[in-house]
């Protein structure tokens, strides 16, 4: 069986060069090649003994998946739709002036149903392998032009894309950690977030793991409200959601957790809301993140005006707890945050009695 060489970190390389009575530096060097030259042709690993390079040949593979559409906005973000397999995922990339950042998936769909999100809606697929979770990296840097001028390109990258990336550990992790590794591509633990709905056992296991930095989509500050847009809040509520970012914060790379939180109209945006996310997060240190919603096809939700979500971030940087609002981007590549994988069709028509319940 061949195997495919982006699925596996460093001690996992060594693994598999040890079982070809191959040193541990050539798994060092293997993977410079790879995910820093990017190269996938064994033949073209120049400083390899021609019989390892024909070794590998025959045992070993870089596949990554296969791009389907490559789009860029008129911003400058772009974005890869990517088929694996049975449905296709996307990864997209947002130049800043002072830095690159890639937003990758994690999984063919979710299913974890939050009901702003187009992802959620349609349904679960399947986990991506760690081959496919890196191949986006690997891809995106190739594109980008990296390999060739050796710049760093992409600075940041956020697991943001499709899918809960604490629901495929296995997977991730030995994709975080490539990310990580001075042989791959060498980013800083800052410079790599998760971004998770609060699956609170794996943000401890994370923590212990590999500790990168934390965002977290809290979106509600009730148990009440957060219950029904989230339902994996009924699951893990705020509160445990809440001491499980204070644990992370022993041991993460930041002195500080994200939240996320979704601005939807009539629904969490009011000062009623603000006041109440304030008394929340008053014991957990922590940057608020406001993502105006995205809409797409039977969202059944609407933004707030800009005017409300003024007014929230003013009352939130108010009371100390620093405040952005996140800018959207690649509106005309449906490419901003919960709107990935294209147009799909509410099956169920619920989010659009929850928006008309004022829940
Ligand atoms: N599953 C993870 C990561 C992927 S979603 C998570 O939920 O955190 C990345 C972010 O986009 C999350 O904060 C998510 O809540 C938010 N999001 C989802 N749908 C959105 C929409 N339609 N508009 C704006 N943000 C959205
Ligand atoms: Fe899944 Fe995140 Fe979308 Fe919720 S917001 S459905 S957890 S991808």
């Amino acid at each position: 069986m061949t195997v495919n060489l982006l699925d596996l970190d460093l001690p996992h390389m060594v693994g598999f060069f040890a079982t070809m009575g191959e040193k541990p530096f050539r798994a060092t060097q293997v993977m410079r090649w790879v995910h820093r030259n990017g190269e996938s042709d064994f033949a073209a690993m120049s400083d390899l003994a021609k019989s390892l390079r024909e070794n590998l040949s025959r045992n070993a593979c870089i596949e990554v998946p296969k791009v389907v559409s490559d789009r860029t906005a008129e911003d400058g973000t772009r974005k890869w739709l990517m088929d694996v397999g049975s449905s296709s995922v996307e990864a997209v990339f947002i130049p800043e002036t002072s830095r690159g950042t890639l937003c990758i998936s994690s999984q063919a769909g979710c299913t974890l149903d939050c009901k702003f999100c187009s992802t959620g809606k349609q349904g679960f697929n399947r986990n991506l392998t760690t081959a496919e979770i890196i191949g986006q990296l690997w891809l995106a840097n190739k594109a980008l032009g990296a390999e060739r001028g050796g710049d760093r390109v992409i600075s940041n990258v956020v697991m943001m894309g499709m899918g809960e990336p604490l629901l495929n550990y296995d997977n991730v992790i030995p994709a975080l950690r490539l990310m990580l590794d001075d042989n791959a591509y060498g980013l800083s633990r800052r410079r790599v977030t998760v971004s998770t709905s609060g699956i609170v056992p794996m943000i401890d296991r994370l923590r212990d793991d590999c500790p990168v930095a934390l965002a977290v989509s809290l979106h509600a500050p009730t148990d009440g409200l957060r219950d029904v847009i989230m339902p994996i809040n009924r699951k893990y509520p705020l509160k445990e959601l809440l001491e499980a970012c204070r644990r992370y914060l022993d041991r993460a790379p930041r002195d500080f957790v994200t939240f996320e939180y979704v601005m939807l109209k009539g629904v969490n945006d009011s000062a009623l809301h603000a006041r109440q996310l304030i008394a929340l997060l008053s014991d957990t240190p922590c940057k608020v993140n406001l993502i105006p919603f995205n809409p797409f096809p039977n969202g059944g939700f609407e933004r707030s005006p800009r005017e409300a979500i003024r007014q929230f971030s003013e009352i939130l940087n108010g009371a100390g707890i620093v405040t952005t609002t996140r800018k959207t981007r690649g509106d005309d590549i449906d490419a901003a945050c919960g709107q990935l994988a294209g147009q799909v069709t509410d099956r169920t028509r619920r989010t659009i009695r929850i928006a008309r319940s004022g829940a």
